[in-house]
């Protein structure tokens, strides 16, 4: 039997989930999946690692009402595929990892109490990210499992890039920029040092541009500010989250409309973003085919603040070698990578527009400026390999 890893992505209203054989010290895919739709619209589906379809099933909402529902459903489904391997280990996204973990954790019941003090800070994502490990940990006390951190890769950063403006009892309160997305730029850095590691040794910015949006600035593959602060609301517009925000709107919603902190949250989270700004839809591809004005000026919005963003971080990092693009929309929309391109010309930038328009890896224009790359981004490769890095390390 080979052995195999098991990695648990889980989120509010999904949980991804992805196995891998572990081949020496390197990982390949054996399948890979999510129940998504949690109280919705349920449905779990799977595909192996050449992309057949393994299932493709619909849940009634209350069938799977919660995320622990979706847990049982996810562990039903994937007994007899687990049976065919030796399990040894499992690797969890875990949004928090604080002020001080700086790397991966095999989690014990330390560890376990010290993330669960972190829920203050993240309380939307950590509590959803630490119950699955608790839920295996009673079944399976055996297994090694292991915490990767979002926060983790910015622990590194310059002390400047750490703080807010605030006195300093908050900054050692907790109240610090922690930076969030760190697991994609670690599996995209790394993939920028394979394919150019000069340029890797450079000065390099990453756009995360998901449902979740952020940006990166790196100086030889180490980040040294980020878009995102305290928590992921902050830096760019998202799908539904507002990104940076005067922080009087806030006072002005509670004080003057009497909002809650709950209502204030709500809106912040889920109801601003691209959504709120158009009316229309939180999904990019809907913006996209929409002829509504609003819908427009979501996506117009979007990419100046992007563009912003790594001008920003160009200042930090004292130049621009690399702009990277990754994620659902940062490796998908040739119209919002040339919107943002355009928007930096001052930078040099220039993208060839028949390479952009065909998602290449390479998309600037032949020239003097900063080289454009889409990689990838795959966050659970990234976990993976770490949960069995620390594994190996420690037999
Ligand atoms: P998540 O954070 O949920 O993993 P993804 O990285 O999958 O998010 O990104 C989701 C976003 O990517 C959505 O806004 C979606 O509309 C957008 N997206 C996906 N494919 C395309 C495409 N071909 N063109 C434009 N946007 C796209």
């Amino acid at each position: 039997m080979s052995e195999a890893l098991f990695v648990v992505n889980a989120g509010s209203s999904s949980i991804k989930f992805k196995l891998y054989r572990a081949v020496g010290h390197d990982v390949a895919l054996i399948l890979g999946g999510a129940l998504d739709g949690i109280g919705a619209r349920p449905r779990l589906h799977a595909k192996d690692e050449i992309g057949n379809v393994l299932t493709d099933r619909s849940f009634a909402p209350d069938e799977v009402a919660k995320a622990s529902d979706a847990q049982h459903a996810i562990g039903d489904w994937i007994v007899p595929y687990l049976a065919e391997h030796e399990l040894i280990g499992v690797g969890h996204r875990v949004v928090h990892g604080g002020p001080h973990y700086s790397h991966p954790e095999l989690v014990d019941d330390e560890v376990l109490r010290t993330l669960e003090s972190f829920i203050p800070l993240a309380p939307l994502h950590q509590l959803t990210n630490l119950d699955p490990i608790r839920v295996i940990r009673a079944r399976r006390p055996d297994l090694p499992q292991v915490a990767c951190f979002d926060t983790a890769f910015h622990r590194g950063h310059p002390e400047i890039a750490d703080r807010f403006a605030l006195p300093n009892d908050l900054y050692e309160d907790g109240v610090r920029r922690y930076g969030f997305h760190g697991l994609s730029y670690e599996y995209v850095s790394g993939a920028l040092r394979e394919l150019a590691p000069e340029l890797a040794r450079g000065r390099v910015v990453i756009c995360h541009l998901g449902s979740g949006a952020s940006a990166c600035g790196l100086l030889d593959g180490r980040s040294m500010e980020s878009t995102m602060g305290f928590t992921a609301l902050d830096g760019l517009p998202m799908g539904t989250r507002c990104g940076a925000l005067d922080p009087g709107v806030v006072l002005h919603l509670i004080e003057q409309k009497g909002m809650s902190a709950a209502e204030v949250g709500r809106l912040l989270y889920n109801n601003s973003g691209l959504k709120g700004l158009s009316g229309v839809s939180n999904d990019m591809r809907e913006l996209l085919a929409s002829d509504a004005p609003a819908a427009a000026m979501a996506i117009d919005y979007f990419t100046l603040h992007v563009a912003q963003a790594v001008a920003q971080l160009a200042v930090t990092l004292g130049g621009l070698d690399a702009l990277v693009f990754t994620a659902g929309i940062g490796e998908r929309s040739p119209e919002v990578r040339a919107r943002v391109g355009a928007r930096l010309g001052l930078l040099g930038m220039s993208l060839d527009e028949v390479a952009n328009a065909a998602n290449e890896t390479w998309i600037d224009a032949d020239g003097p400026g900063p080289s454009v790359l889409v990689i990838p981004t795959d966050e659970e490769r990234m976990i993976a390999l770490a949960t069995l890095r620390l594994l190996r390390a420690g037999t």
